[in-house]
Protein backbone atom coordinates (compact mmCIF):
# COMPACT_ATOMS: atom_id res chain seq x y z
CA UNK A 1 0.00 0.00 0.00
CA UNK A 2 1.15 3.17 -0.76
CA UNK A 3 1.38 5.81 1.69
CA UNK A 4 -1.86 7.95 2.96
CA UNK A 5 -2.89 11.44 1.99
CA UNK A 6 -1.59 13.35 5.12
CA UNK A 7 -4.95 15.28 5.25
CA UNK A 8 -6.83 12.23 5.85
CA UNK A 9 -5.00 11.33 9.18
CA UNK A 10 -6.20 13.48 11.21
CA UNK A 11 -9.93 12.64 10.16
CA UNK A 12 -12.63 11.67 13.00
CA UNK A 13 -14.10 8.01 11.37
CA UNK A 14 -17.50 8.49 11.97
CA UNK A 15 -19.95 6.49 13.96
CA UNK A 16 -20.39 2.80 12.09
CA UNK A 17 -24.18 2.18 10.81
CA UNK A 18 -26.15 -0.47 12.75
CA UNK A 19 -25.94 -3.46 10.60
CA UNK A 20 -29.17 -5.27 9.80
CA UNK A 21 -30.55 -7.61 12.30
CA UNK A 22 -29.03 -11.11 12.30
CA UNK A 23 -31.47 -12.95 9.91
CA UNK A 24 -33.85 -15.08 12.11
CA UNK A 25 -33.35 -18.37 10.89
CA UNK A 26 -37.14 -19.18 11.80
CA UNK A 27 -38.15 -17.02 8.75
CA UNK A 28 -39.17 -18.97 5.70
CA UNK A 29 -36.56 -17.92 3.15
CA UNK A 30 -37.89 -16.54 -0.11
CA UNK A 31 -35.40 -17.53 -2.45
CA UNK A 32 -37.56 -17.15 -5.70
CA UNK A 33 -38.34 -13.23 -4.65
CA UNK A 34 -34.86 -12.46 -3.30
CA UNK A 35 -33.48 -14.02 -7.03
CA UNK A 36 -36.02 -11.74 -8.91
CA UNK A 37 -34.81 -8.75 -7.21
CA UNK A 38 -31.41 -9.67 -7.72
CA UNK A 39 -31.49 -10.36 -11.50
CA UNK A 40 -33.25 -6.89 -11.87
CA UNK A 41 -30.66 -4.67 -10.49
CA UNK A 42 -28.53 -4.05 -12.33
CA UNK A 43 -25.33 -2.81 -9.96
CA UNK A 44 -25.45 -6.34 -8.43
CA UNK A 45 -25.36 -7.83 -12.33
CA UNK A 46 -22.23 -5.60 -12.80
CA UNK A 47 -20.46 -6.63 -9.72
CA UNK A 48 -21.11 -10.72 -10.38
CA UNK A 49 -19.85 -9.93 -13.76
CA UNK A 50 -16.18 -10.54 -12.34
CA UNK A 51 -16.57 -13.68 -10.35
CA UNK A 52 -15.44 -15.35 -13.50
CA UNK A 53 -11.99 -13.57 -14.11
CA UNK A 54 -11.53 -13.15 -10.71
CA UNK A 55 -12.21 -15.91 -9.38
CA UNK A 56 -12.49 -18.98 -12.06
CA UNK A 57 -9.95 -18.39 -14.55
CA UNK A 58 -7.10 -17.19 -11.63
CA UNK A 59 -8.05 -20.86 -9.92
CA UNK A 60 -7.63 -22.96 -13.67
CA UNK A 61 -4.12 -20.87 -14.17
CA UNK A 62 -3.37 -22.14 -10.26
CA UNK A 63 -4.45 -25.51 -10.84
CA UNK A 64 -1.90 -25.62 -14.04
CA UNK A 65 0.97 -24.31 -11.79
CA UNK A 66 0.35 -27.66 -10.02
CA UNK A 67 0.24 -31.07 -11.29
CA UNK A 68 -0.11 -32.64 -8.16
CA UNK A 69 -3.03 -30.46 -7.48
CA UNK A 70 -5.76 -33.67 -7.54
CA UNK A 71 -3.62 -35.74 -5.31
CA UNK A 72 -3.66 -32.89 -2.79
CA UNK A 73 -7.46 -32.92 -3.03
CA UNK A 74 -7.45 -36.45 -2.29
CA UNK A 75 -5.30 -36.04 0.60
CA UNK A 76 -7.52 -32.98 2.01
CA UNK A 77 -10.01 -34.95 1.92
CA UNK A 78 -8.59 -37.94 3.75
CA UNK A 79 -7.25 -35.51 6.50
CA UNK A 80 -10.65 -34.28 7.23
CA UNK A 81 -12.60 -37.48 7.54
CA UNK A 82 -9.92 -38.53 9.83
CA UNK A 83 -9.96 -35.85 11.82
CA UNK A 84 -14.24 -35.89 11.59
CA UNK A 85 -14.34 -39.94 12.93
CA UNK A 86 -11.54 -38.96 16.27
CA UNK A 87 -13.05 -35.53 16.31
CA UNK A 88 -13.27 -35.63 20.53
CA UNK A 89 -9.68 -36.96 20.66
CA UNK A 90 -8.70 -34.43 18.62
CA UNK A 91 -10.96 -31.35 20.53
CA UNK A 92 -8.96 -32.54 23.43
CA UNK A 93 -6.00 -32.25 22.52
CA UNK A 94 -5.88 -28.81 21.07
CA UNK A 95 -7.93 -27.40 24.19
CA UNK A 96 -4.95 -29.13 26.41
CA UNK A 97 -2.70 -27.83 24.10
CA UNK A 98 -4.15 -23.96 24.56
CA UNK A 99 -4.24 -23.93 28.01
CA UNK A 100 -0.26 -25.23 28.81
CA UNK A 101 0.31 -22.24 26.87
CA UNK A 102 -2.21 -20.14 29.29
CA UNK A 103 -4.99 -19.62 27.00
CA UNK A 104 -8.47 -20.31 28.03
CA UNK A 105 -11.05 -22.43 25.82
CA UNK A 106 -14.50 -22.01 25.98
CA UNK A 107 -17.23 -24.55 24.91
CA UNK A 108 -20.13 -23.30 23.47
CA UNK A 109 -23.17 -25.39 22.86
CA UNK A 110 -24.92 -23.44 20.42
CA UNK A 111 -25.33 -19.61 19.43
CA UNK A 112 -26.46 -18.09 22.67
CA UNK A 113 -23.87 -19.53 24.57
CA UNK A 114 -21.14 -18.19 22.30
CA UNK A 115 -22.48 -14.77 22.29
CA UNK A 116 -22.47 -14.95 25.66
CA UNK A 117 -18.98 -16.25 25.98
CA UNK A 118 -17.65 -13.36 23.65
CA UNK A 119 -19.72 -10.62 26.18
CA UNK A 120 -18.64 -11.67 29.61
CA UNK A 121 -14.38 -11.66 28.12
CA UNK A 122 -15.44 -7.80 26.61
CA UNK A 123 -17.30 -7.16 29.97
CA UNK A 124 -14.25 -8.48 32.10
CA UNK A 125 -12.03 -5.71 30.15
CA UNK A 126 -14.53 -2.80 29.77
CA UNK A 127 -13.92 -3.06 26.49
CA UNK A 128 -15.68 -0.12 24.42
CA UNK A 129 -14.76 -1.19 21.08
CA UNK A 130 -13.39 -4.57 19.59
CA UNK A 131 -12.02 -4.69 16.17
CA UNK A 132 -12.79 -7.75 14.23
CA UNK A 133 -11.44 -9.85 11.29
CA UNK A 134 -13.18 -11.87 9.05
CA UNK A 135 -15.55 -14.44 10.21
CA UNK A 136 -18.57 -16.41 9.19
CA UNK A 137 -19.05 -17.66 12.57
CA UNK A 138 -19.30 -14.48 14.21
CA UNK A 139 -22.22 -13.89 11.32
CA UNK A 140 -23.24 -17.10 12.08
CA UNK A 141 -24.22 -15.93 15.79
CA UNK A 142 -25.36 -12.35 15.03
CA UNK A 143 -22.42 -11.34 16.74
CA UNK A 144 -22.37 -7.65 15.64
CA UNK A 145 -26.09 -6.80 16.66
CA UNK A 146 -25.51 -8.41 20.00
CA UNK A 147 -22.42 -6.33 21.03
CA UNK A 148 -24.22 -3.44 19.57
CA UNK A 149 -27.34 -3.89 22.03
CA UNK A 150 -24.75 -4.60 24.93
CA UNK A 151 -23.50 -0.96 24.62
CA UNK A 152 -20.03 -2.40 22.59
CA UNK A 153 -19.12 -0.84 19.15
CA UNK A 154 -17.62 -3.63 16.78
CA UNK A 155 -15.70 -2.31 13.89
CA UNK A 156 -14.93 -5.21 10.67
CA UNK A 157 -11.19 -4.85 9.76
CA UNK A 158 -11.36 -6.61 6.86
CA UNK A 159 -12.03 -4.16 3.88
CA UNK A 160 -14.88 -6.14 2.47
CA UNK A 161 -16.70 -6.92 5.90
CA UNK A 162 -16.15 -3.00 6.88
CA UNK A 163 -17.71 -1.77 3.20
CA UNK A 164 -20.71 -3.69 4.42
CA UNK A 165 -20.98 -2.81 7.85
CA UNK A 166 -20.83 0.50 6.86
CA UNK A 167 -23.71 -0.17 4.17
CA UNK A 168 -25.40 -1.68 7.14
CA UNK A 169 -25.59 -5.30 5.12
CA UNK A 170 -24.54 -8.54 5.55
CA UNK A 171 -21.36 -10.28 3.62
CA UNK A 172 -22.78 -11.74 0.41
CA UNK A 173 -20.08 -13.75 -0.36
CA UNK A 174 -17.86 -16.02 2.35
CA UNK A 175 -14.47 -14.80 1.59
CA UNK A 176 -15.17 -11.78 -0.71
CA UNK A 177 -17.87 -10.15 1.75
CA UNK A 178 -18.76 -6.92 -0.77
CA UNK A 179 -18.06 -8.75 -4.01
CA UNK A 180 -21.72 -7.57 -4.68
CA UNK A 181 -21.05 -4.25 -4.66
CA UNK A 182 -19.75 -1.79 -7.42
CA UNK A 183 -16.86 0.57 -6.51
CA UNK A 184 -19.27 3.88 -6.99
CA UNK A 185 -21.41 2.54 -4.35
CA UNK A 186 -18.13 1.98 -1.55
CA UNK A 187 -17.76 5.58 -2.33
CA UNK A 188 -20.85 6.42 -1.41
CA UNK A 189 -21.06 4.73 1.66
CA UNK A 190 -17.70 6.52 2.47
CA UNK A 191 -18.67 9.87 1.99
CA UNK A 192 -21.59 9.25 3.84
CA UNK A 193 -19.86 7.66 6.74
CA UNK A 194 -16.67 9.07 6.97
CA UNK A 195 -17.29 12.22 8.88
CA UNK A 196 -14.30 15.17 8.84
CA UNK A 197 -12.97 15.08 5.07
CA UNK A 198 -13.47 17.24 2.15
CA UNK A 199 -16.77 16.11 0.92
CA UNK A 200 -15.08 16.84 -2.45
CA UNK A 201 -12.49 14.71 -2.26
CA UNK A 202 -11.89 12.28 -5.57
CA UNK A 203 -13.09 8.84 -4.61
CA UNK A 204 -13.19 7.53 -8.48
CA UNK A 205 -9.66 5.74 -8.27
CA UNK A 206 -9.91 2.14 -6.27
CA UNK A 207 -6.62 3.44 -5.06
CA UNK A 208 -8.31 6.22 -3.18
CA UNK A 209 -10.83 3.99 -1.65
CA UNK A 210 -8.20 1.62 -0.06
CA UNK A 211 -5.83 4.62 1.24
CA UNK A 212 -8.93 5.96 3.05
CA UNK A 213 -10.29 2.95 4.36
CA UNK A 214 -6.49 2.21 5.54
CA UNK A 215 -6.26 5.75 7.31
CA UNK A 216 -9.73 5.21 8.81
CA UNK A 217 -9.29 1.91 10.05
CA UNK A 218 -5.70 2.87 11.24
CA UNK A 219 -7.23 4.38 14.40
CA UNK A 220 -10.00 1.81 14.98
CA UNK A 221 -7.03 -0.39 15.65
CA UNK A 222 -5.70 1.05 18.21
CA UNK A 223 -8.76 2.32 20.15
CA UNK A 224 -9.96 -1.57 20.19
CA UNK A 225 -9.45 -3.14 23.65
CA UNK A 226 -10.11 -6.41 22.38
CA UNK A 227 -9.83 -8.40 19.10
CA UNK A 228 -12.13 -10.74 17.90
CA UNK A 229 -11.07 -13.27 14.51
CA UNK A 230 -12.00 -16.45 13.20
CA UNK A 231 -9.60 -19.07 12.68
CA UNK A 232 -9.44 -20.76 9.26
CA UNK A 233 -7.51 -24.01 10.54
CA UNK A 234 -6.89 -24.94 14.74
CA UNK A 235 -4.31 -26.99 15.27
CA UNK A 236 -4.26 -29.75 17.55
CA UNK A 237 -0.72 -30.55 18.39
CA UNK A 238 0.18 -27.48 19.37
CA UNK A 239 -2.99 -25.62 20.68
CA UNK A 240 -2.49 -23.22 17.64
CA UNK A 241 -4.91 -21.25 15.74
CA UNK A 242 -4.61 -20.17 12.11
CA UNK A 243 -5.31 -16.85 10.26
CA UNK A 244 -5.10 -16.75 6.10
CA UNK A 245 -5.87 -13.25 4.64
CA UNK A 246 -4.52 -11.04 2.03
CA UNK A 247 -4.69 -7.96 3.49
CA UNK A 248 -2.96 -8.60 7.16
CA UNK A 249 -6.10 -6.94 9.16
CA UNK A 250 -6.51 -10.45 10.77
CA UNK A 251 -2.98 -10.23 12.29
CA UNK A 252 -3.45 -6.16 13.45
CA UNK A 253 -6.81 -7.52 15.12
CA UNK A 254 -4.94 -10.08 16.90
CA UNK A 255 -1.81 -8.48 17.71
CA UNK A 256 -2.55 -4.84 18.78
CA UNK A 257 -5.97 -5.18 21.32
CA UNK A 258 -4.47 -6.69 24.78
CA UNK A 259 -6.91 -9.75 24.41
CA UNK A 260 -7.63 -11.61 21.35
CA UNK A 261 -10.75 -13.96 21.09
CA UNK A 262 -10.58 -16.49 18.08
CA UNK A 263 -14.16 -17.97 17.46
CA UNK A 264 -14.24 -20.89 15.39
CA UNK A 265 -16.70 -24.19 15.35
CA UNK A 266 -15.40 -27.31 16.13
CA UNK A 267 -14.83 -28.75 12.70
CA UNK A 268 -12.12 -26.39 11.73
CA UNK A 269 -9.31 -29.02 14.03
CA UNK A 270 -6.28 -30.48 12.04
CA UNK A 271 -4.07 -32.81 14.37
CA UNK A 272 -0.95 -31.87 13.01
CA UNK A 273 1.31 -28.83 11.08
CA UNK A 274 2.29 -31.21 8.37
CA UNK A 275 -1.85 -31.85 7.49
CA UNK A 276 -2.25 -27.96 7.90
CA UNK A 277 0.35 -27.59 5.30
CA UNK A 278 -1.50 -29.97 2.85
CA UNK A 279 -5.18 -28.19 3.33
CA UNK A 280 -2.95 -24.61 3.32
CA UNK A 281 -1.83 -25.74 -0.33
CA UNK A 282 -5.49 -26.75 -1.63
CA UNK A 283 -7.18 -23.51 0.53
CA UNK A 284 -5.60 -20.58 -1.34
CA UNK A 285 -4.90 -21.82 -4.51
CA UNK A 286 -8.98 -23.08 -4.46
CA UNK A 287 -10.22 -19.79 -3.37
CA UNK A 288 -8.50 -16.86 -5.00
CA UNK A 289 -5.78 -19.18 -7.05
CA UNK A 290 -3.04 -18.05 -5.54
CA UNK A 291 -0.37 -20.26 -4.41
CA UNK A 292 -0.58 -18.72 -0.95
CA UNK A 293 -2.49 -16.22 0.73
CA UNK A 294 -0.76 -13.03 1.27
CA UNK A 295 -0.84 -13.23 5.08
CA UNK A 296 -0.78 -17.13 6.43
CA UNK A 297 -0.18 -16.80 10.40
CA UNK A 298 0.14 -19.73 12.74
CA UNK A 299 0.07 -17.87 16.26
CA UNK A 300 -0.05 -20.18 19.56
CA UNK A 301 -1.18 -18.08 22.64
CA UNK A 302 -0.72 -14.83 23.93
CA UNK A 303 2.23 -12.96 23.68
CA UNK A 304 5.49 -14.65 25.77
CA UNK A 305 7.32 -12.44 28.23
CA UNK A 306 10.03 -12.29 24.97
CA UNK A 307 7.78 -11.58 22.47
CA UNK A 308 7.74 -7.74 20.90
CA UNK A 309 4.29 -7.82 20.63
CA UNK A 310 0.58 -9.86 20.84
CA UNK A 311 -2.17 -9.80 23.39
CA UNK A 312 -1.91 -10.37 26.96
CA UNK A 313 -4.46 -13.07 27.08
CA UNK A 314 -5.80 -15.22 24.45
CA UNK A 315 -9.29 -17.29 24.62
CA UNK A 316 -10.84 -19.44 21.99
CA UNK A 317 -14.63 -20.15 21.50
CA UNK A 318 -15.18 -23.54 20.32
CA UNK A 319 -18.76 -23.92 18.77
CA UNK A 320 -20.94 -26.39 17.71
CA UNK A 321 -23.80 -24.92 17.18
CA UNK A 322 -25.73 -28.17 15.52
CA UNK A 323 -21.95 -29.83 13.91
CA UNK A 324 -22.01 -32.80 16.24
CA UNK A 325 -25.23 -33.94 15.54
CA UNK A 326 -24.18 -34.18 11.68
CA UNK A 327 -21.12 -36.16 12.93
CA UNK A 328 -23.50 -39.68 12.01
CA UNK A 329 -25.70 -39.04 9.66
CA UNK A 330 -25.93 -38.55 6.25
CA UNK A 331 -24.38 -35.15 5.89
CA UNK A 332 -21.02 -35.73 7.52
CA UNK A 333 -19.28 -34.80 4.35
CA UNK A 334 -20.86 -31.05 4.75
CA UNK A 335 -18.17 -30.55 7.93
CA UNK A 336 -14.81 -31.19 5.52
CA UNK A 337 -15.58 -27.35 4.06
CA UNK A 338 -12.57 -25.73 4.61
CA UNK A 339 -14.55 -22.33 3.16
CA UNK A 340 -12.99 -21.87 0.26
CA UNK A 341 -15.86 -19.99 -1.58
CA UNK A 342 -14.95 -21.88 -4.87
CA UNK A 343 -18.47 -24.03 -5.06
CA UNK A 344 -20.22 -20.69 -5.08
CA UNK A 345 -17.73 -18.96 -7.48
CA UNK A 346 -18.52 -21.93 -10.66
CA UNK A 347 -22.31 -21.78 -9.38
CA UNK A 348 -24.35 -21.19 -12.21
CA UNK A 349 -27.22 -19.56 -9.48
CA UNK A 350 -24.63 -17.67 -7.00
CA UNK A 351 -23.15 -15.94 -10.30
CA UNK A 352 -26.62 -14.20 -11.61
CA UNK A 353 -28.01 -13.99 -8.22
CA UNK A 354 -26.14 -13.39 -5.52
CA UNK A 355 -24.94 -14.44 -1.53
CA UNK A 356 -27.75 -12.03 -0.54
CA UNK A 357 -30.58 -14.01 -2.36
CA UNK A 358 -30.08 -17.13 0.09
CA UNK A 359 -31.30 -15.66 2.88
CA UNK A 360 -28.97 -16.55 5.51
CA UNK A 361 -25.23 -16.79 6.28
CA UNK A 362 -23.74 -19.09 4.03
CA UNK A 363 -24.79 -18.69 0.46
CA UNK A 364 -24.59 -21.10 -2.78
CA UNK A 365 -24.39 -24.61 -2.65
CA UNK A 366 -22.46 -25.32 0.39
CA UNK A 367 -24.86 -22.72 2.01
CA UNK A 368 -28.31 -24.53 0.16
CA UNK A 369 -27.51 -27.31 2.59
CA UNK A 370 -25.52 -25.71 5.83
CA UNK A 371 -28.81 -23.61 6.16
CA UNK A 372 -31.35 -26.80 6.56
CA UNK A 373 -28.81 -28.54 8.64
CA UNK A 374 -28.09 -25.72 10.91
CA UNK A 375 -31.62 -24.34 11.10
CA UNK A 376 -34.24 -26.23 9.70
CA UNK A 377 -35.45 -27.42 6.36
CA UNK A 378 -38.92 -26.31 7.27
CA UNK A 379 -37.72 -22.77 6.48
CA UNK A 380 -35.15 -23.19 4.12
CA UNK A 381 -36.71 -26.25 1.96
CA UNK A 382 -36.50 -23.70 -1.44
CA UNK A 383 -32.40 -23.81 -0.93
CA UNK A 384 -31.85 -27.36 -2.16
CA UNK A 385 -33.96 -26.73 -5.40
CA UNK A 386 -31.55 -23.38 -6.11
CA UNK A 387 -29.46 -25.17 -8.09
CA UNK A 388 -29.34 -26.97 -11.34
CA UNK A 389 -27.10 -29.76 -10.50
CA UNK A 390 -24.63 -29.45 -13.18
CA UNK A 391 -21.77 -30.45 -10.73
CA UNK A 392 -19.82 -28.04 -11.18
CA UNK A 393 -19.44 -27.40 -7.34
CA UNK A 394 -18.39 -31.18 -6.93
CA UNK A 395 -15.53 -30.53 -9.35
CA UNK A 396 -13.88 -27.84 -7.64
CA UNK A 397 -14.19 -28.55 -4.29
CA UNK A 398 -10.77 -29.01 -2.66
CA UNK A 399 -11.94 -31.52 -0.50
CA UNK A 400 -14.09 -33.47 -2.50
CA UNK A 401 -17.29 -33.26 -0.78
CA UNK A 402 -20.43 -34.59 -2.97
CA UNK A 403 -22.39 -31.32 -3.03
CA UNK A 404 -25.18 -32.76 -5.59
CA UNK A 405 -25.69 -35.77 -3.52
CA UNK A 406 -26.11 -34.00 -0.36
CA UNK A 407 -28.85 -30.88 -2.41
CA UNK A 408 -30.64 -34.27 -3.35
CA UNK A 409 -30.42 -35.23 0.38
CA UNK A 410 -32.51 -32.05 1.72
CA UNK A 411 -34.79 -32.05 -1.68
CA UNK A 412 -36.14 -36.01 -0.44
CA UNK A 413 -35.89 -34.36 2.84
CA UNK A 414 -38.64 -31.96 2.03
CA UNK A 415 -40.24 -34.01 -0.53
CA UNK A 416 -41.06 -36.06 2.18
CA UNK A 417 -42.09 -33.83 4.81
CA UNK A 418 -44.67 -32.20 2.12
CA UNK A 419 -42.76 -28.89 1.78
CA UNK A 420 -43.02 -28.25 -1.78
CA UNK A 421 -45.45 -26.05 -3.63
CA UNK A 422 -49.25 -28.56 -4.36
CA UNK A 423 -48.29 -27.95 -7.97
CA UNK A 424 -44.73 -29.68 -7.42
CA UNK A 425 -45.72 -32.30 -5.78
CA UNK A 426 -48.60 -33.20 -8.05
CA UNK A 427 -46.53 -33.07 -11.05
CA UNK A 428 -43.68 -35.18 -9.13
CA UNK A 429 -45.99 -37.72 -8.01
CA UNK A 430 -47.59 -38.15 -11.56
CA UNK A 431 -43.85 -38.18 -13.49
CA UNK A 432 -42.67 -40.68 -10.47
CA UNK A 433 -46.21 -42.78 -11.59
CA UNK A 434 -45.25 -42.29 -15.06
CA UNK A 435 -41.79 -43.52 -14.37
CA UNK A 436 -42.65 -46.92 -13.41
CA UNK A 437 -44.51 -47.98 -16.51
CA UNK A 438 -41.94 -47.92 -18.96
CA UNK A 439 -44.10 -48.69 -21.87
CA UNK A 440 -46.70 -46.08 -21.13
CA UNK A 441 -44.16 -43.63 -20.25
CA UNK A 442 -42.65 -43.90 -24.13
CA UNK A 443 -45.55 -43.52 -25.82
CA UNK A 444 -46.22 -40.57 -23.42
CA UNK A 445 -43.20 -38.94 -24.35
CA UNK A 446 -43.30 -39.87 -27.92
CA UNK A 447 -47.32 -37.84 -27.93
CA UNK A 448 -45.68 -35.17 -26.38
CA UNK A 449 -42.60 -34.43 -28.45
CA UNK A 450 -45.13 -34.38 -31.43
CA UNK A 451 -47.31 -31.81 -30.12
CA UNK A 452 -44.36 -29.94 -29.06
CA UNK A 453 -42.81 -30.13 -32.03
CA UNK A 454 -46.28 -29.28 -34.24
CA UNK A 455 -46.86 -26.59 -31.27
CA UNK A 456 -43.25 -24.64 -32.55
CA UNK A 457 -44.25 -24.95 -36.13
CA UNK A 458 -41.44 -23.42 -38.68
CA UNK A 459 -39.68 -21.55 -35.62
CA UNK A 460 -38.79 -24.73 -34.25
CA UNK A 461 -38.92 -23.27 -30.49
CA UNK A 462 -41.56 -22.21 -28.25
CA UNK A 463 -42.19 -19.70 -26.38
CA UNK A 464 -45.22 -20.61 -24.13
CA UNK A 465 -45.66 -23.86 -22.79
CA UNK A 466 -49.13 -25.25 -22.22
CA UNK A 467 -50.68 -25.49 -18.89
CA UNK A 468 -47.62 -24.37 -17.74
CA UNK A 469 -47.91 -20.66 -16.88
CA UNK A 470 -46.11 -20.86 -13.38
CA UNK A 471 -42.61 -21.54 -12.92
CA UNK A 472 -42.14 -22.61 -17.10
CA UNK A 473 -43.50 -19.23 -17.86
CA UNK A 474 -40.93 -17.83 -15.72
CA UNK A 475 -38.43 -19.36 -17.52
CA UNK A 476 -39.70 -18.58 -20.81
CA UNK A 477 -39.66 -15.01 -19.93
CA UNK A 478 -36.25 -15.05 -21.10
CA UNK A 479 -35.54 -17.83 -23.48
CA UNK A 480 -37.02 -19.66 -25.82
CA UNK A 481 -37.52 -23.76 -25.30
CA UNK A 482 -36.51 -25.70 -28.24
CA UNK A 483 -38.67 -28.12 -29.87
CA UNK A 484 -38.01 -31.66 -29.83
CA UNK A 485 -36.46 -32.96 -32.67
CA UNK A 486 -35.91 -36.28 -34.12
CA UNK A 487 -36.52 -39.68 -31.95
CA UNK A 488 -36.22 -39.48 -28.67
CA UNK A 489 -33.10 -40.85 -26.52
CA UNK A 490 -34.88 -44.30 -25.45
CA UNK A 491 -36.21 -44.83 -28.89
CA UNK A 492 -32.23 -44.07 -30.32
CA UNK A 493 -31.04 -46.85 -27.64
CA UNK A 494 -33.25 -49.27 -28.78
CA UNK A 495 -32.44 -48.86 -32.60
CA UNK A 496 -28.62 -48.76 -31.80
CA UNK A 497 -29.15 -52.00 -29.69
CA UNK A 498 -30.98 -53.58 -32.44
CA UNK A 499 -27.73 -52.19 -34.49
CA UNK A 500 -30.15 -49.89 -36.75
CA UNK A 501 -28.78 -46.67 -38.09
CA UNK A 502 -29.66 -43.87 -35.90
S1 LIG B 1 -17.96 -26.86 -0.05
FE1 LIG B 1 -15.93 -27.18 -0.91
S2 LIG B 1 -15.81 -25.63 -2.56
FE2 LIG B 1 -17.52 -24.99 -1.21
S3 LIG B 1 -16.61 -23.59 0.26
FE3 LIG B 1 -16.54 -25.64 1.18
S4 LIG B 1 -14.51 -26.46 0.66
FE4 LIG B 1 -14.89 -24.72 -0.70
Amino acid sequence: MTEAPTAALGAAPGPLRQRQPHPDAQAPLAFGAHAREALANANLQRALHHVKEGFQDKRLAAMDRLPEFDALRDAARDIKDHVLAHLDIYLERFATAVEARGGHVHWARDAAEARAMVLDICRRENARTVTKGKSMVAEEIGLNPFLEENGIEPVETDLGEYIVQLRGETPSHIIAPAIHVVKEEIADAFRREHEGLAPERDLTDRRALLDEARVVLRRRYFQADVGITGANFLVAETGSGVIVTNEGNGDMTRTLPRVHVALATIEKIVPTLDDLAVLLRVLARSATGQDFSTYTTVYTGARRPDDPDGPEAFHVVLLDNGRSALLGGELREVLRCIRCGACMNHCPVYQRVGGHAYGWVYPGPIGAIMTPALTAIATSHPLPNASTLCGRCEEVCPVRIPLPKLLRYWRTEAAAAGLPPLAERLGLTLWAWLARRPALYRLAVRQIARRLKARAGDRGALRRLPLMGGWAGHWLQGRDLPAPQGRSFMDQWRAQKKGTRL
